[in-house]
């Protein structure tokens, strides 16, 4: 589809499935080289990165421990400001390698405010692997690792992420239009 129509608002297709296997191909192999022989913690950070997560899983080829955690910032096409870590983390992660895989990154608090978290946990070695990089909405920029691709300032979903629990299920990433 090249545009979906959503709660009276359009949004063009700006990302294929084929373009977003593509990227995660090519992230798969970056972790596969610097996570071989190890042994992280990977975390994906709910609601939004359960179809990223679940396709970039199938293509890592080394052992890791995995949970997801539910982060909150987003209502409706703005972000809160406030980060709510929802998930109580039953893991020692004294002295341990963590790997959060994200959906998007834009203001970068949810990361920042989660890596913090995890270094009070006792985590060592944290990375961070996201799909989706808005560089022009970034205020608190958090060290990122692994980038699929940087997108423009402008309100994204399919592919996991919503509009307020809609439009998860499209296989491609549709951009707002502006009008
Ligand atoms: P940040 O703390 O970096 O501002 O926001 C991160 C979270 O906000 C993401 O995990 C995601 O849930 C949500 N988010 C940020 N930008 C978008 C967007 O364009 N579309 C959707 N659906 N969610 C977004």
């Amino acid at each position: 589809m090249k545009q979906i129509e959503l709660n009276d608002q359009i949004f063009e297709l700006l990302l294929s499935s084929d373009k977003i296997n593509e990227i995660n191909t090519r992230l798969a192999s970056n972790l596969n080289t610097d996570y071989e022989g190890k042994d992280p913690i990977i975390l994906s950070v709910l609601d939004g990165s359960f179809m990223f997560c679940a396709d970039l899983l199938r293509k890592l080829d080394f052992q890791h421990l995995f949970k997801f955690v539910k982060i909150s910032s987003y209502t409706g096409m703005e972000s809160t400001g406030e980060i709510k870590i929802e998930t109580t983390l039953d893991l020692d992660l004294q002295g341990k390698e963590v790997l959060i895989i994200e959906d998007i990154v834009d203001t970068g608090r949810t990361m920042t405010a989660f890596v913090k978290y995890l270094k009070q946990k006792g985590a060592v070695d944290i990375k961070i692997c996201t799909l989706l990089f808005k560089p022009e909405a970034i205020q608190s920029k958090p060290n990122l690792d692994y980038i699929g691709i940087e997108i423009k300032n402008e309100f994204v979903l399919g592919y996991g992420l919503d509009w307020d629990y809609r439009g998860r299920q499209y296989p491609d990433i549709y951009q707002l239009k502006k009008p």
